[in-house]
């Protein structure tokens, strides 16, 4: 059975380049190989993420990722049994929510995660890929 998961967290010191890059060069090469998809949302100090892939898999991969030290404050917005992945052409696509990307600041002005839901959260995502402001993705 599939499912997705949107989640929700904050980041424990500055999202650099290095820390973005660590994270999805595991996360690209191990989704890869265990079926997951998604999308990684980073910057203005929070990370948004969604998950897709058997029921399993993604709940063990969100153990893991909840107890990972890089963030903090991980609440899961959303969780759904699915029939077909929504994003499917991405081990892990990477969106900036950067404080430098005026678009998002503007078509997002009260940018806060916390007090959205999920899909909301979802269709801002939805939003972002469709723009085009992927900006890192192995599958590409
Ligand atoms: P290990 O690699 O053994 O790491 C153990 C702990 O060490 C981690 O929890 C972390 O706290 C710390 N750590 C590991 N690497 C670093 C580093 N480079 N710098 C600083 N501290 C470090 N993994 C995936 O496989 N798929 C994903 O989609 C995915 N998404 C993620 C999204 C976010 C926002 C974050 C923060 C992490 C994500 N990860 C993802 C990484 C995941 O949390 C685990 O680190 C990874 O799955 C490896 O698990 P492990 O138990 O082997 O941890």
């Amino acid at each position: 059975m599939l499912i997705r998961i949107i989640y929700l967290s904050t980041a424990v010191g500055p999202q650099t380049t290095t820390m973005t890059n660590a994270i999805l060069k595991k996360a690209q090469a191990w989704n890869q190989a265990h079926g997951i998809t998604g999308v990684l949302c980073q910057g203005q100090g929070v990370f948004l993420q969604a998950l897709e892939g058997e029921r399993g898999t993604v709940t063990q991969l969100y153990a893991r990722i909840y107890a990972d030290q890089r963030h903090t404050k991980v609440e899961l917005l959303h969780c759904e049994s699915i029939a077909k992945r929504r994003y499917e052409n991405w081990s892990m696509a990477h969106v900036s929510l950067s404080d430098i990307d005026p678009a998002t600041k503007i078509e997002w002005p009260e940018f806060d995660p916390y007090s959205v839901t999920g899909l909301q959260v979802m269709a801002r995502i939805d939003d972002l890929l469709a723009k085009g402001s992927v900006i890192q993705s192995l599958d590409a």
